[in-house]
């Protein structure tokens, strides 16, 4: 139902204010309603995150990180934080059906998720099928086994991040919005939006003129050679008309929130991205944004520009 997301860039901000960001903009969306609430955020190393959930009101899940999270006066160079409010579609409203959800106990994936996957049964089949255990009822939870199960069958290849969740998000149906975290991919984020709104806000001393650029890509990797896989052939050529623009990347601080409702957003900035539908954001390890498009659609605008709310 309502989705915050931080993401910092040689920005020092002690983990307090990397929880309270997010919370407090958990806060703002309140409104919409909801019937529990959770967090991820960067641990110590930047191959943990960690995630806290419960059933209920963002006040009680904020008393429930202050008694959890000791270390608040953490700062790591770049840091990371999500938080979700649910309102069950598929699954009760129990903790653990409650966001985000992770793929397996390392939280290698995590993901915090508005709307609804309508084809989650098939792939949970699919999946279950191939061995995948589940956890929860939901149709998110399919979306983080998915994405891991895509990641564990590149065999020795690595997909970018960005790529991992378009190989995963062309399998889903739906409206649906999407944070995406990875311990193989420290310090990156990538999220994605076809049907349900989200939108990135964008906090920096220095200019953001925007270059929006068209680019060729050609080289996406193949991950199945098996047609009968879950994994359509990635390498068909459907991705000529790439979108892609970029800032940020020069080691200057760079802060980005991230929302499904620009309540949560505009305390902080007023400089807002709006993604358009099938946007994938990808903000890499070195701090820069690029989006891509899963594939333009006729008639759809090649240029984007932030705009001040
Ligand atoms: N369909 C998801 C669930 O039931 C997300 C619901 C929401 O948008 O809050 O967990």
């Amino acid at each position: 139902c309502g989705i915050v997301g931080y993401l910092s860039y040689f920005c020092p901000r002690d983990r307090q204010y990397v929880l309270d960001t997010v919370l407090n903009g958990l806060s703002r969306l309140e409104y919409r309603g909801y019937d529990s609430a959770g967090i991820a955020y960067d641990g110590n190393t930047p191959d943990e995150t960690r995630i806290i959930k419960q059933v209920g009101k963002v006040s009680a899940l904020k008393k429930l990180v202050k008694e959890q999270e000791k270390d608040v006066d953490f700062v790591y160079q770049s840091q990371f934080s999500m938080a979700h409010t649910r309102w069950a579609t598929h699954g009760e409203p129990t903790t653990s059906n409650a966001h985000p959800h992770r793929s397996d106990s390392n939280n290698t994936f995590t993901v915090i998720h508005n709307g609804i996957v309508t084809n989650y049964k098939e792939i949970k089949t699919v999946l279950e099928n191939k061995g995948v255990k589940f956890q929860t009822d939901t149709d998110t939870e399919v979306v983080t086994k998915l994405i891991k199960y895509i990641y564990d069958s590149q065999r020795g290849r690595k997909l970018e991040f960005h790529r991992l969740v378009k190989a995963t998000c062309r399998e889903l149906e739906g409206a649906n919005a999407f944070i995406f975290k990875s311990i193989h991919y420290p310090n990156e984020i990538v999220v994605f939006r076809r049907g349900s709104p989200l939108m990135i806000g964008i906090k920096t001393d220095k200019n953001l003129d925007i270059d929006f650029v068209d680019v060729e890509f050609s080289n996406d990797v193949e991950i199945s050679d098996n047609k009968n896989d879950i994994v359509p052939d990635v390498s068909a050529k459907r991705a000529q008309n790439h979108l892609h623009s970029a800032i940020g990347g020069d080691n200057q601080s760079i802060e980005y929130f991230f929302s499904s409702d620009s309540s949560a957003i505009i305390e902080h900035t007023k400089k807002v991205l709006f993604l358009e539908e099938n946007d994938i954001a990808h903000i890499s390890a070195k701090g820069d944004l690029r989006i891509h498009h899963f594939q333009r659609e006729e008639g759809m605008s090649s240029i984007r520009s932030i705009k001040t709310l």
